[in-house]
């Protein structure tokens, strides 16, 4: 007869190895599952997408245009560098037209956004740079290299992260990657993926437990579940569409439990 750990059962208060207390303790007949990628990805991402749908980020099919979309959302908020991308994009509706001259114009632009000095410079380098690489302000070549080689070209510029290549690279390139930023790694950590402190240094753990072809959908969807659900100080597990996988809210459930049991409130 199969046993509740084959099925991927486990007792709330106890869960992974006390299946015995099951009999005794009524307060523990809830059975959660354990979240496994390999077994569960494929079904939190259908969840995900049955909530969120694949919603636009906002995102750019033009793989420089994205790139600055991308420089500008650093540690701004969503409107706010939604609209510093518009007012820039009217400014100078071509990159080309850009010169180092107009660093300052393009600092003015980018002000309301925050760390506006440190953007404008970076944008600026990055375009003289590729003047310098393919003729004029362009990242089109890089549309028929191997996924390696065009990371590899875009971290080399001036300002680009990992992240920010990989969401080039999906975004705009239908390339098969999976950055993981702020809301990425928290969903993914919450969930009990094997991730270390930071998004960056989780980068290949979760891109590597996430199949290729399901990499966009969870990206996506990741982001507008961790910015409306899964927030950071007090997540909303009680509207979460995977809370059935969530590691983080059983191991809430178990201290509260234990707590209950303990007599500690
Ligand atoms: S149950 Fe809570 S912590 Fe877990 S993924 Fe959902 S919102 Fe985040």
């Amino acid at each position: 007869m199969a046993q509740p750990a084959d099925l991927g059962l486990v007792c709330v208060s106890h869960r992974r190895h006390r299946y015995d207390v099951l009999d005794r303790q009524p307060t523990c007949y809830a059975l959660l599952m354990v979240f496994d990628p390999s077994r569960d990805i494929e079904a939190v991402c259908h969840a995900l997408e049955r909530v969120y749908g694949n919603p636009s980020h906002g995102n750019k099919s033009d793989p420089l245009d994205e790139l600055v979309y991308i420089i500008l959302s650093t540690r701004t908020r969503d409107a706010s560098y939604r609209r510093r991308y518009d007012e820039l994009k009217a400014a100078f509706p071509s990159w080309d037209a850009v010169s180092p001259r107009d660093q300052a114009r393009i600092e003015a632009i980018l002000q309301p956004g925050g760390l506006a000095m440190l953007k404008a410079a970076v944008i600026v380098e990055i375009l003289n740079v590729l003047r310098d690489r393919f003729g004029s302000t362009t990242l089109e070549p890089l549309r028929c290299m191997p996924d390696a080689d065009v990371e590899q070209l875009l971290v080399s510029l001036p300002g680009v992260s990992t992240k920010v290549a990989k969401c080039v690279m999906m975004y705009s390139m239908d390339r098969q990657v999976l950055p993981v930023d702020v809301h990425v790694h928290r969903v993914a950590a919450r969930l009990g993926f094997s991730v270390k402190r930071r998004p960056d240094t989780s980068q290949e753990l979760i891109e590597g437990a996430v199949p290729r072809q399901l990499r966009y959908g969870f990206h996506i969807n990741a982001v507008a579940h961790g910015r409306a659900v899964c927030l950071s100080r007090a997540p909303r597990c009680e509207m979460c569409c995977i809370s059935q996988w969530c590691d983080y809210l059983q191991t809430r459930k178990d201290r509260e439990c234990s707590q209950t049991a303990t007599g500690v409130q």
